[in-house]
């Protein structure tokens, strides 16, 4: 089912996970154990990240460097797949613009169509580690707007080879990711939303947020979307913070900053029990407080909080709840 038919057909706000394929080498049934302690919360769907293939130069016997391309979490579709036909749950296949041509985006989309998955979330992706800023592959896409574009065509019968004829029609529901702290290349707020609005007259579904601890930016980001003409799902990212120094490590990847009052009440903390319980009572009361406000459905980020999550989802699914 399309994340959209699910959204519409709530009676409540949605618990949605976001989990990353296991490393290369690793075994699916890691996954699978983690995949199995939040069956309790019957999520609608599960999102996979995607990860882009990243290069390093390799010194040769002969002294030479080779450059090497090392993919570290392969697998997004085939988990997918697995994950739905294991569970009976859709399954949201992340796809990114970042090393990928056109064609190889084709050949995905169509790969997650003969497997009946028909959600995505289509992303741009960010550098490669050394690299700048974001480079284009020479045939692909630089921007999500883009993999819309060409995602949306496909839902039409529309391939990249003009000759076909009759060609089958998919049905992606597609979601790209919205940031209520704003992009951090976007020079201004009003930038950064032009061009979200841009990706959904383009054919986005719906939004899923980057993580944020002070609901206030999201509150006001709903707002300005609205007030801009974005009239899709917006689904909050939450994602539970365990230590202090997740404090120090999350802005410098995610550019999101953290609410004062709990920088100061992960510093007063005297052990590590004592951090994880303020990151779980905050994500409880933030996560209450979205719910309250009507969000269509909460998108935890399962990664590095995974220990955290089965407490916090329990507690609020044990409260009644509004839509
Ligand atoms: P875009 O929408 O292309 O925006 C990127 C920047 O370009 C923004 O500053 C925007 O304002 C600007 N912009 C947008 N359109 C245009 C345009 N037409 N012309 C000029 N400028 C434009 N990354 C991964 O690698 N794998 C994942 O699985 C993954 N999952 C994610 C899930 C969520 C919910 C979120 C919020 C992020 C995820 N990311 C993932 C990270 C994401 O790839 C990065 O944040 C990336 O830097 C931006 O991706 P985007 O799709 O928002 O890009």
């Amino acid at each position: 089912m399309r994340v959209t038919e699910h959204l519409s057909n709530r009676k409540r706000s949605l618990i949605s996970f976001e989990i990353l394929p296991p490393l290369k080498g690793k075994n699916i049934s890691a996954l699978y154990r983690t995949i199995d302690k939040l069956l309790e919360f019957e999520p609608p769907f599960i999102n996979v990240t995607y990860h882009r293939a990243e290069y390093k130069f390799k010194q040769r016997e002969n002294g030479m460097f080779e450059k090497v391309y090392i993919r570290k979490r392969p697998g997004t579709v085939g988990i997918c797949a697995a994950i739905k036909y294991k569970y009976g749950i859709d399954t949201v296949p992340h796809l990114v613009c970042g090393g990928f041509s056109r064609m190889e985006t084709e050949d995905a989309l169509m790969d997650l169509n003969y497997l009946g998955i028909d959600n995505v979330l289509l992303l741009r992706g960010d550098a490669m580690h050394n690299e700048r800023n974001f480079v284009r592959h020479e045939k692909g896409h630089g921007n999500a707007c883009d993999l819309v574009k060409q995602t949306v065509e496909l839902n039409k019968g529309v391939y990249l080879e003009d000759e076909l004829s009759d060609a089958v029609e998919t049905n992606f529901c597609i979601g790209v990711a919205g940031y209520p702290e704003k992009h951090f290349e976007s020079p201004s707020m009003e930038v950064d939303l032009a061009y979200l609005k841009h990706k959904v007259d383009c054919g986005a579904d719906y939004i899923v947020t980057q993580m944020f601890y002070d609901n206030k930016h999201y509150f006001s980001f709903v707002k300005r979307c609205r007030e801009e003409g974005i009239e899709v799902p917006i689904i909050p990212g939450i994602r539970p913070i365990t230590s202090l120094k997740n404090l120090y490590v999350l802005p410098g990847i995610f550019h999101i900053a953290f609410p004062n009052e709990l920088v100061a009440a992960m510093q007063a903390c005297k052990t590590p029990e004592e951090e994880k319980m303020i990151g779980i009572d905050w994500t409880i009361k933030q996560a209450q407080e979205l719910i309250d406000f009507g969000a269509p459905c909460l998108h935890f980020y399962t990664y590095g909080s995974m220990k955290v999550i089965p407490s916090i989802v329990r507690e609020l699914v044990s409260k009644p709840y509004s839509v």
